[in-house]
């Protein structure tokens, strides 16, 4: 595919500061972080984000901060919570249409386990690390706060009460505006780029016209292992996965809100009295959203089917397993939930084998920061991550831990690769 649509068509300068490949969730963010500091900046990409052929689309994202996948997350997740909240205020700055909420909705998640749950025991250790603002129920109390819930005995439920739910189309929105405004240039379509081995320099061949750079930012998402193989001799273990999601409309007043006329919307799993959701349960572990309108969203986050950015099956539905899960975990936690079935959506993950991201210098070119591996949990951090990478750039202390995310703990000594 081959157009521009809003963008600026980029034939005014050939020579760039920088240039990110892939202007999604972490590739917008970062430009943006670069404009900031006065760099020039080249922004190319397969599609127009936001759009739906990537892994930001599906309206919703969860923000989390007791962090199931590590504590090391948190200083992280703090400084990306205070920098969603501060994107609001530049949205407004900016002209655009949103309102406090419309990027990212403070409305608490719910950690749902065993007591005896890996999960249980991760948040938990989260919580004691940084002593985070988190309240534990039991089954029970759960229930009689929550009473769309169906819970074992044994069940448990952290309240994140620090969570939330992003919306991810209106944030990337913010951040493309916010970087067109500081004179970043947008490209969609295609073409390679590639680094001379004694220079340094980068060059691009972008639909037919050709530009330098001095530095480059890889944030391809879905295809980024094809760039990094084929274009810049990189070989990282990133396995992309089919990831499905569903919306389902609750069933009409029934049980146990019995005060509610079964004609009326059932009110039970709604925003913001119901919050996101994260579950582990024999059935795998699954998260949701509550009802903004257009119903309960559901997704697994374990499983999926191995492909590739451009193999991937998008239709929903065209596995009947992909409903059929869905409903299935719906039915045994938040039965009145489990009505009709709205919409489907088919989402890319980008898997790194222990699920942590890769955010470093390219082994061999230290003028090229590579972001990608966001393992189906990186949303919520694309706003610090920006700020981050685009240090990485300019070669200024990140200002944190990011030795979680180094490329050779993937790939060995990565000065035996060609
Ligand atoms: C169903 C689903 C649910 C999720 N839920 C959550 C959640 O609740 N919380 C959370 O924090 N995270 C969640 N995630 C994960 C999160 O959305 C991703 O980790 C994040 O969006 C990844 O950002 P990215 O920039 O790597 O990818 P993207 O946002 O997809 O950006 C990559 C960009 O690169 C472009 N591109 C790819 N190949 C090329 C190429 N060869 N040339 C040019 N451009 C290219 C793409 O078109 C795309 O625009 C979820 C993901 C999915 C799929």
């Amino acid at each position: 595919m081959t157009h521009s649509t809003g963008w600026t068509a980029a034939r005014t300068q050939a020579s760039y500061d920088t240039v990110v490949l892939g202007a999604g969730s972490m590739g917008l963010s970062t430009a943006d972080a670069l404009t900031k500091q006065g760099q020039t900046v080249l922004l190319l990409d397969r599609y127009d984000p936001p759009h739906a052929f990537g892994s930001h689309h599906g309206d919703t994202r969860l923000f989390r901060m007791a962090y199931a996948e590590g504590a090391a997350y948190i200083p992280l997740l703090q400084d990306a919570r205070r920098r969603w909240l501060d994107l609001e205020h530049r949205a407004q700055a900016l002209g655009l249409p949103y309102r406090p909420g419309d990027l990212f909705a403070p409305i608490g998640v719910i950690n749902v386990s065993r007591e005896s749950g890996a999960l249980a025991k991760e948040v938990q250790d989260s919580i004691d690390a940084y002593a985070l603002p988190c309240e534990r129920l039991d089954a029970q109390e759960a229930m009689s706060r929550w009473p769309g819930l169906s819970l074992a005995d044994d069940g448990v439920v952290y309240l994140d009460s620090q969570g939330g739910v992003l919306f991810p189309q209106a944030c990337l929105t913010v951040y493309k505006e916010a970087c067109l405004a500081q004179g970043a240039k947008v490209m969609v379509g295609q073409g390679r780029v590639w680094v001379d081995p004694v220079s340094l320099d980068i060059s691009i061949d972008w639909n037919g016209e050709h530009f330098t750079a001095k530095n480059l930012v890889v944030t391809a998402g879905a295809g980024a292992k094809d760039v990094l193989d084929s274009q810049l001799g990189l070989s990282l273990p990133l396995q992309v996965t089919r990831k499905t999601v569903a919306w389902f409309r609750p069933r009409a007043g029934t049980a146990p809100l019995r005060s509610v006329p079964p004609a009326l919307p059932n009110p039970l799993y709604e925003a913001p009295l119901f919050p996101g959701f994260l579950a582990e349960s024999e059935q795998g572990t699954f998260y949701g959203f509550p009802d903004f309108g257009d119903g309960v969203k559901l997704g697994r986050h374990d499983g999926g089917t191995p492909c590739t950015l451009d193999t991937v099956d998008r239709d929903f539905a065209s596995d009947p397993r992909d409903e059929r899960e869905l409903r299935s975990f719906l039915e045994s936690f938040l039965p009145q939930a489990a009505g009709r079935l709205e919409r489907g959506s088919v989402c890319l993950y980008t898997m790194t084998p222990d699920e942590h991201f890769v955010i470093d210098y390219h082994p061999r070119y230290d003028n090229v920061v590579i972001a990608t591996g966001f393992s189906g949990h990186g949303f919520k951090f694309a706003s610090v991550v920006g700020e981050v990478v685009g240090r990485m750039v300019t070669h200024v202390d990140a200002g944190c831990d990011l030795s979680l995310f180094q490329a050779k703990r993937l790939t060995g000594n990565m000065d035996d690769q060609e």
